[in-house]
């Protein structure tokens, strides 16, 4: 799924789980953190080993045991917040993440969504061509009308959270 889709999807869910506004950042900036290893892939592609950094994207990173160790740095590294909550918000959105992915993705490269436990990936291309294509478009619908909704209920986006309050 794309950045956009991935921040409003989180940005949704975190409106909808009646999160503070601090709770709800953690929850967005989850949901879009595991795409970071594109950037680490390049940094590993450009300077350490070309096969490492090609296929760097969507492996630890894309995984529900990612979530659990993004939680934890946020509780270290966050003070004056509700650790659990701060936990929850990141690990959620993570999984989020990853549960996007997992519907919608168009590289073919499925999260191991039972990382460590399992290398196993669930190969929704299985299914076919057109059932795939009808599950991504509904969960982009799903996404955008639902934050479509949210945007004329409230008049607030997800720039509205990271924007300093006044
Ligand atoms: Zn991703």
């Amino acid at each position: 799924m794309d950045f956009f889709s991935h921040v409003t999807a989180g940005w949704v869910l975190s409106e909808r789980l009646q999160l503070t506004r601090k709770e709800k950042k953690f929850l967005i900036i989850g949901s879009i953190f595991p795409d970071v290893d594109i950037f680490i892939g390049l940094l590993l592609y450009l300077f350490v080993d070309h096969d490492l950094g090609r296929n760097f994207h969507r492996e630890i990173m894309h995984t529900p045991f990612f979530g659990l160790i993004f939680g934890i740095i946020l509780v270290l590294a966050i003070k004056n917040a509700n650790k659990k909550q701060i936990f929850l918000c990141g690990f959620i959105g993570v999984v989020l993440h990853c549960l996007l992915d997992q519907i919608v993705s168009f590289s073919f490269k499925y999260p191991k969504l039972l990382y460590p436990l399992s290398n196993a990936t669930l190969e929704l291309n299985q299914i076919g061509m057109w059932p795939l294509i009808i599950v991504n478009l509904l969960t982009y619908l799903v996404v955008w009308i639902s934050a479509f909704k949210l945007y004329k209920a409230t008049s607030k986006t997800p720039i509205n959270i990271f924007r300093k309050e006044v």
